[in-house]
């Protein structure tokens, strides 16, 4: 099964460290053959990205801060010099002000609304239109979500709004993008312990309670998640577009928890 990512080239959106859930998958598809560009949000993540990227033989690493679109544009200006043609996106990034992934989603600011949409969902569409015109053969893209884009859950306040916009967007894009041979999907990673994930308030209790509950009794590996990245971006899953993936353990099938667990 090696090999499936053999002669394609990617953007990876929204590496902090190794513990980023984009260099899980970032890892399975050079693994897997494919050549990776990098991006990179500020000058005191290159120095994490950038050693990270070269360990994958990538020497294409570049600055992008979702805000700026300049600098988006300026990303797809050169990897349209370099490569002229992209075969796969993936875009990991989110963010929303730390002080208001705590207390009731009620409190949320006018001004972090906006910015949170924005960056955790508008940027999205930003990059698959930018992708799309250097897929003139077709391509693959997928973003990041979660589940509480679905069910409400404590903390998570506005970043559940973003992501049932972004997992709406998905559907959106991918009916653009279909008779263009372009594939949109999101992966629904289950909670995975990254700079992102600390953000949420008591997220260490809340994130164990998912892990405890779902039917696998157990959190996911960036391994797994790489391996949800190979599936949606190779020919493996040709005919999937528009579909949110949960790679959760399960966790979004149960309504309540075990019964021993009741009884606890
Ligand atoms: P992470 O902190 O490693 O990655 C988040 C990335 O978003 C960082 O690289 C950061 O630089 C980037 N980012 C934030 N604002 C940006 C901006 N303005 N411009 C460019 N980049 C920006 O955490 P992660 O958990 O790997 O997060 C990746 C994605 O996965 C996010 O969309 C997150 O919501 C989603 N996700 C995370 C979990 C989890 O439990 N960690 C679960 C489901 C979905």
């Amino acid at each position: 099964m090696q090999g499936l990512m053999q002669g394609k080239r990617g953007l990876i959106m929204g590496v902090a460290n190794d513990h980023s859930i984009a260099w899980g998958m970032a890892k399975t598809l050079a693994a897997h053959g494919a050549e990776l560009a990098f991006t990179y949000q500020g000058e005191a993540l290159a120095r994490r990205v950038k050693p990270l990227a070269q360990s994958l033989n990538s020497d294409l690493v570049l600055p992008c801060d979702v805000e700026d679109i300049a600098s988006v544009d300026a990303v797809f200006d050169t990897l349209k010099d370099k490569w002229g043609k992209l075969d796969f996106v993936i875009h990991a990034i989110g963010f929303s002000d730390k002080n208001e992934l705590r207390g009731q989603y009620i409190d949320t600011s006018r001004a972090n609304f906006s910015r949170t949409m924005v960056i955790s969902c508008f940027s999205f569409t930003e990059v698959a239109k930018r992708a799309a015109a250097l897929m003139p053969d077709g391509g693959a893209m997928i973003t990041l979500t979660f589940g509480a884009s679905e069910r409400a859950m404590p903390n998570y306040n506005v970043m559940g709004l973003a992501k049932a916009a972004l997992e709406a967007s998905v559907r959106y894009l991918a009916c653009d993008l279909g008779p263009k041979g372009i594939r949109v999907n999101a992966v629904s990673a289950g909670p995975v312990r990254t700079l992102a994930g600390a953000g949420i308030g008591d997220s260490r209790a809340m994130f164990g309670f998912m892990e405890k509950h779902s039917p696998l009794g157990r959190g996911v590996t960036l391994e797994e998640l790489g391996g949800s990245a190979l599936y949606l971006l190779s020919d493996l899953s040709g005919g999937v577009t528009g579909e949110t993936h949960y790679v959760d353990s399960g966790y979004n099938i149960v309504l309540m928890p075990k019964p021993e667990a009741l009884k606890a």
